[in-house]
């Protein structure tokens, strides 16, 4: 039965407030309105990203909000206009979406997309401006045009990969975001050669995925930067073959890599949203070759500061949003990836919780435990 153009009443966490716990309160979901779907979310899981714009220190406040963006779930009803999806379908929501008809849709090498792209600040759809979420009549905003951390979500069309109804929602819903964006870096971007030698800073799901897409590529030295060394055991599951601790060296970490490189690696994946891995995860990448890639994401005043000379030495810096993958066209191939077993994605899902529990998977991510955490809808 649809419930097309009635309200839904279900649970969702809500943020009310930067940095306090989240709380499980009843909200209202509107119908899907022009071009938007709203869908029942089954799994999400919770990604650095959520909890920068929760702590919003580096990030600007918007409040109350309900986070959320890494997610599997299924389609509930439609709204005007949809035709390409119906209730039924298995779907990822993504965080930055692909209309089809703009430029950068249509150009190969984007997937900036003009009317989709990721908007940090945007707290409501696009449509008609206002949000979809409400308590008692207080509009509830949403986050990158996602809120997974609701029991019903809506979500712009454009934002929505349709996949094979047999994949386990609860496992690939880790290519919603992180493990796709880490992936594709690798992949799509960095490009590595057969036996070339690849940097990654930061071990977390995003950086060992772009570890894992180091290894299809068929690297042969993997070198893992993390300040924290409870990371590195873990990382070995992931191919990576070389462990560097900023904190063991006096010497700033680009020419730890250097050293150990004779010059340079030659490509580099920085998967830590700080601003002096990025720099060095540049400065690390060998002259007349090298190319780093930048996909942590920054603190709002971040500035990157290197010497020209650096990029006249020929070398090249990159950044990427969502590995460069177009969320409609490319998703629901990287999950036949894992259906054909040419993906592992269970070595990444270090932890369970129910939905009732989710700050637990906000504790785990601030201690610097385990890569991902399922948070189950129904329980
Ligand atoms: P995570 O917290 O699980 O992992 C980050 C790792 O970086 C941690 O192990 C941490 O110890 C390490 N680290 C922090 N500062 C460091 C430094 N200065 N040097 C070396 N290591 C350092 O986070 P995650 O969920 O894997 O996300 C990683 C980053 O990717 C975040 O910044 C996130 O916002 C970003 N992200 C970007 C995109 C995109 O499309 N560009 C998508 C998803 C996530
Ligand atoms: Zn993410």
């Amino acid at each position: 039965m649809s419930s097309t153009n009635q309200v839904i009443r279900c649970k969702a966490a809500v943020a009310w407030e930067a940095g306090k716990p989240l709380v499980i309160e009843e909200v209202e979901v509107a119908p899907p309105e022009k071009m938007e779907v709203r869908i029942k979310i089954l799994f999400t899981s919770l990604c650095h990203t959520d909890v920068y714009f929760w702590e919003a220190k580096g990030q600007n406040p918007v409040f109350p909000r309900i986070l959320g963006h890494e997610a599997g779930g299924v389609v509930e009803s439609v709204g005007e206009g949809v035709t390409d999806l119906q209730p039924g379908d298995h779907v990822l929501p993504v965080f930055t979406g692909e209309c089809k008809e703009c430029a950068h849709c249509k150009s190969e090498e984007s997937n900036m997309c003009d009317l989709l792209r990721i908007n940090t600040d945007r707290g409501v759809m696009i449509h008609d401006q206002k949000s979809r979420f409400s308590i008692n009549g207080k509009p509830i905003f949403h986050f990158v045009g996602t809120s997974t951390f609701s029991e019903y979500t809506v979500v712009h069309v454009g934002c929505l990969a349709k996949i094979n109804p047999l994949a386990p929602l609860d496992k690939v819903c880790v290519l919603s975001c992180g493990i796709s964006t880490g992936l594709g870096a690798t992949l799509n971007v960095a490009k590595p050669k057969k036996g070339s030698s690849v940097a990654i800073f930061g071990l977390g799901a995003v950086g060992l995925a772009a570890a894992e897409g180091a290894r299809i590529s068929g690297a042969s030295r993997i070198i893992g930067v993390d300040l924290n060394a409870n990371r590195f055991e873990l990382a070995k599951k992931f191919g990576v073959t070389e462990f560097v601790n900023p904190k063991d060296h006096t010497k700033p970490v680009q020419e730890v890599i250097a050293e150990m490189t004779n010059g340079g690696v030659d490509r580099s994946v920085e998967c830590t949203g700080h601003i002096d891995a990025m720099i060095s995860a540049f400065e690390c990448v060998h002259d007349g070759w090298g190319v780093a890639v930048l996909v942590g994401v920054p603190h709002k005043d971040a500035v990157f500061k290197t010497s020209p000379l650096n990029l006249l030495n020929e070398r090249t810096l990159k950044g990427t949003f969502f590995g460069n993958y177009k969320p409609r066209s490319d998703i629901p191939s990287v999950v036949e990836k894992y259906m054909n077993k040419e993906l592992e994605l269970e070595k990444f899902i270090t932890h369970e919780v129910p939905f009732s529990e989710i700050n637990k998977a906000f504790d785990l991510m601030l201690k610097g435990e385990g890569l991902r955490c399922i948070i189950r809808m129904g329980e």
